[in-house]
């Protein structure tokens, strides 16, 4: 059985707590490895590490780091299936998911190749007789980020490569479920040329969490994860005086047109509400046709195609849609979920319960499912599924289109299905979600713009990568000069010998 170790100090070290949890391979239900969990003393080592380190590399000038960065992207590219094989057996994401969740990641990396443009400062000529003023953005020191299991490359590296470029150290403490992509990427950093103690990976739960939300070395924290620990981390960590920003859980809504191209919409929604078994903070897992016989065209056209959904284990080939969920509870939770819809009066019209695949019984896989009629009292349109199920809600009008999206308590991203110029408008103008596609389903930022939610699916003020990142990860620094010496005096510099 592998163990997974931490990564501190620039070396992989063993777990000293005592403390394990499984690493399982989703496609067959087996227990691969044992993932450590730190204790607060594991943790607190690596902050002094990071402590000891950081100095020197915010004194390293921004292009020496932005060269850091330019290798490491290099390097990423080298490693990619490498990299990709193993998220893909700890996750049980497809192998063309596994590779996207790198390349989304690498997109933020070559973004902080831009640091030292993007670290240059403001300045003021002549604020005042013989004054000048400028303000820089300096590092914060030690940082650190708490991760979610549904990317375990990209949003590691959304955290890891704005804080480093800006010159701060970073403990990542990544999900204890698929832990061994983390460390790669780390020993990548120092092979690009990253000093030891810079970035540091520290296996865990919940203790070398509140180990770093306690931390007094520890300047500011970043999470992605599900609401209700968002929330936590946020209330903590700010109450220890911390910056912190925490995005959190998502129920996306796809609203569809009566003019909307339905071949388009019903493409678009096999790919948002199934690809990665539903697994993304980003999934559609409501879609909203506007009027019955749209609703009923809708469905026509969604059900053969998802019959047609090849659910398997990575190793199958590329071709496969969608892979296991990470966990027999994630799967678990999914089941009861359909249930709970189908006891309180959705209809289900396609049924995944009874799928099961030969020779990976085992296997956490979940047949897709689709239900229409769900009304907005039920468990399954209030809770994330984050599972290949899609529900319908049938609205009578636009504005009752607009009105689900608007009242449901998580705004991470929406779209819209139509031809109308208007209607696209007023629904990206009024709605209260931050990230909105006009036929687009899955309106991810590219790594130059930034990433967020609204409403519960984030607290916080900054944005993930683009230049919220930059603001995130420095402190402004403003300084106000005046040069006696410099002020002439009857037409000339008045300047004083050397004493
Ligand atoms: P999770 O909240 O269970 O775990 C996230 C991290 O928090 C992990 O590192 C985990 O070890 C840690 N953690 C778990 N329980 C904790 C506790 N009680 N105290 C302290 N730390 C704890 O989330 P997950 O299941 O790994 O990921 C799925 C969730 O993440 C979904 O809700 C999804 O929508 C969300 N997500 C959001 C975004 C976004 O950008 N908004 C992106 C990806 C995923």
């Amino acid at each position: 059985m592998d163990e997974i170790t931490h990564y501190i100090g620039g070396e992989r070290v063993k777990g000293v707590s005592g403390r394990f949890s499984d690493v399982f391979n989703p496609a067959t239900g087996e227990v691969q490895a044992q993932c450590p969990l730190a204790s607060v003393n594991e943790f607190a080592k690596a902050v002094a590490i990071a402590e000891a380190a950081q100095p020197a590399w915010a004194a390293t000038n921004p292009q020496r780091r932005a060269r850091v960065m330019m290798q490491f992207v290099h390097l990423l590219n080298r490693d990619m299936d490498k990299l990709a094989e193993k998220l893909s057996s700890e996750h049980g994401k497809t192998f063309p998911d596994a590779k996207g969740d790198v390349q989304r990641g690498l997109e933020v990396v070559e973004y902080c190749i831009g640091a030292p443009e993007l670290l240059k400062g403001e300045y003021t000529d002549s604020a005042g007789p013989g004054i000048d003023m400028y303000s820089m953005r300096q590092p914060l020191g030690v940082t650190g980020g708490i991760t979610p299991f549904n990317f375990p490359a990209m949003i590691p590296m959304w955290m890891f490569a704005p804080a480093i470029a800006c010159g701060n150290a970073f403990i990542l403490k990544p999900s204890e479920r698929d832990p061994s992509v983390p460390i790669m990427l780390a020993e990548l950093m120092e092979e690009a040329g990253l000093p030891k103690g810079i970035l540091q990976v520290v296996q865990g739960d919940k203790e070398a969490v509140d180990a770093m939300l306690d931390h007094p070395v520890i300047q500011s924290i970043g999470f992605v994860g599900s609401t209700p620990i968002a929330e936590y981390i946020y209330g903590r960590g700010c109450s220890n005086g911390k910056r912190v920003q925490c995005f959190g859980g998502a129920k996306n809504h796809m609203i569809i047109m009566p003019d909307a191209d339905m071949d388009q919409a019903a493409d678009a929604l096999i790919g948002a509400g199934y690809g990665a078994a539903g697994e993304r903070c980003m999934a559609i897992s409501v879609a909203v046709p506007v009027g019955d016989e749209t609703a009923d065209r809708l469905i026509e056209k969604l059900v053969p195609r998802i019959e047609k959904l090849k659910v398997g284990p990575y190793t199958a080939g590329n071709d496969v849609d969608y892979g296991p969920v990470v966990t027999s509870e994630a799967k678990q939770k999914i089941l009861g979920l359909v249930q709970s819809g189908i006891d309180q009066g959705a209809e289900l019209v396609v049924d995944g319960r009874d799928f099961s695949l030969q020779g990976y019984e085992d296997g956490f896989f979940v047949g897709p499912h689709l239900f229409d009629k769900v009304t907005p009292d039920m468990d399954i349109y209030q809770q994330e599924i984050f599972g290949p199920v899609l529900s319908t809600v049938r609205a009578k009008s636009y504005e009752e289109a607009l009105g689900l999206a608007m009242d449901h308590e998580m705004g991470n991203g929406t779209a819209i299905f139509t031809r109308d110029g208007d209607a696209a408008r007023d629904f990206a103008n009024r709605v209260n979600v931050g990230m909105i596609g006009i036929n687009v389903p899955i309106p991810v930022p590219l790594a130059y713009h930034t990433f967020g939610g609204w409403k519960k699916s984030v607290f916080g003020d900054l944005n993930q990568h683009g230049p919220d990142a930059f603001k995130f990860y420095t402190r402004t620094k403003t300084v106000t000069a005046r040069w006696p010496s410099g002020i002439k005096e009857g037409g000339e510099f008045n300047f004083k010998p050397m004493e």
